[in-house]
C-alpha cells in the first residue's frame, strides 16, 4: 500500500481554521490507525467506488485510498473543509472527487461510474439515521451499494442491531432488519475524536439481504412509527394512528390486539405493512 504523502491531520487543521462545529456534527478522527481499521472493515475496496459522507479534514478519505479504494467520492457540506480534500485529491489523482452537498440531497448513485458502491462514514450524528433510512428504503432492491461501513452513536449501533423483546428493538431494527444484516464490528472510545463526544461509538457494517421479504418500506417505516410511537400500548391502540379498521388489520397480519410492538417480530411488521398496503388506508 502507498504511503500518506500528506501532513499530519492536525497541521491540516490548523492550516485551514477547521475548528469542530457542533452544528455540523463534527468529531473528527486523526488517528490513522484508527481510521485504516474502518476502512478495513468495508472488506475489498479495489474495485469499488467509495462514498464517503462528512469526510471534513480527510481523515478516513486518506485511509481508504490508502486502503485501496479504487474510487472515492466524498460528500461534504461544509465549505471549510474542501480546500482540504483538494490536497488530498492531488496527492492520488484522478482518485478522489470532491461534492459539496449535503448528503441527504445528492443522489449519491449517481457518481459510482459503473462500479459497485460501498458507503463508508464516521456519520454526522445529527443526519446519521435519516440517511441510513435512506439506504435501507432504496427502490429498485438489490441497492447501489454492497455494503455500508457507518461509524454510529454506541447506543443507535445497537438499536439496528436489536432483537424483538429488548429495550433497544424499535423501528431502526426492523428496517434494518428487513433488508440488511447488521453487525457491531467494534466500539471506538470518545477520546479517539476531536473534541470527544459524550459517548461511545461503534463501527456498524451491513450487507443488502439479498430477497427480503417484498414489502413497501415507506408503508413498514409509518406502520413501525405507529407502533413504536407508543411502544407502552396495545397494537390495537398503538395502530389506530394508522386510520382503517385496526382490527381487521391486525387480524390480517395473524397478531394479537394485545400484543405490544415490542414483540412483534421484523417477518410480522412486513405482513402488517403488506396488509396496510392491501388495505389502501
Ligand atoms: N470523516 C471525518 C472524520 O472521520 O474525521 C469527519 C466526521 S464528522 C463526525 C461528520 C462530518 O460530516 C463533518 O465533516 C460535517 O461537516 C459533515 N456533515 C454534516 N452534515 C452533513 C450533511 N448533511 N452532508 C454531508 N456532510 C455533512
Amino acid at each position: 500500500m502507498p504511503d500518506d504523502p500528506l501532513p499530519p491531520l492536525r497541521d491540516v487543521i490548523r492550516d485551514h481554521g477547521l475548528s469542530a462545529r457542533k452544528s455540523l456534527g463534527q468529531n473528527f478522527l486523526l488517528d490513522l490507525n484508527l481510521t485504516r481499521r474502518i476502512a478495513r472493515t468495508a472488506g475489498d475496496l479495489s474495485q469499488m467506488t467509495v462514498i464517503e459522507v462528512g469526510p471534513g479534514p480527510g481523515g478516513l478519505t486518506r485511509a481508504l485510498l490508502m486502503e485501496g479504494a479504487a474510487k472515492v467520492v466524498a460528500v461534504e457540506r461544509d465549505r471549510r473543509c474542501i480546500a482540504a480534500l483538494e490536497e488530498v485529491a492531488a496527492a492520488w489523482p484522478g482518485q478522489l472527487d470532491i461534492i459539496e452537498g449535503d448528503a441527504l440531497e445528492v443522489d449519491l448513485a449517481s457518481y459510482l461510474e459503473g462500479r459497485p458502491g460501498a458507503v463508508v462514514a464516521n456519520l454526522p450524528y445529527n443526519v446519521g439515521t435519516a440517511l441510513l433510512v435512506g439506504w435501507l428504503e432504496t427502490e429498485p432492491w438489490p441497492p447501489w451499494w454492497q455494503s455500508l461501513t457507518l461509524m454510529f452513536q454506541r447506543e443507535v449501533a445497537e438499536r439496528l442491531v436489536a432483537a424483538p423483546g429488548t429495550s433497544a428493538y424499535g423501528r431502526l431494527a426492523v428496517l434494518t432488519g428487513w433488508r440488511a444484516d447488521a453487525r457491531i464490528m467494534f466500539d471506538v472510545t470518545p477520546k479517539a475524536f476531536t473534541p470527544p463526544p459524550k459517548v461511545w461509538s461503534s463501527v456498524v457494517n451491513l450487507a443488502p439481504r439479498a430477497e427480503p421479504l417484498p414489502c413497501n418500506g415507506r408503508i413498514l417505516s409509518r406502520v413501525t412509527a405507529a407502533a413504536f410511537g407508543q411502544r407502552r400500548k396495545m397494537l390495537r391502540q398503538s395502530l389506530r394512528t394508522l386510520g382503517g379498521d385496526t382490527s381487521a388489520l391486525i387480524e390480517a397480519a395473524g397478531l394479537d390486539p394485545t400484543q405490544r410492538a415490542e414483540t412483534v417480530t421484523v417477518e410480522e411488521f412486513v405482513t402488517l405493512a403488506r396488509a396496510v398496503e392491501a388495505d389502501g388506508s
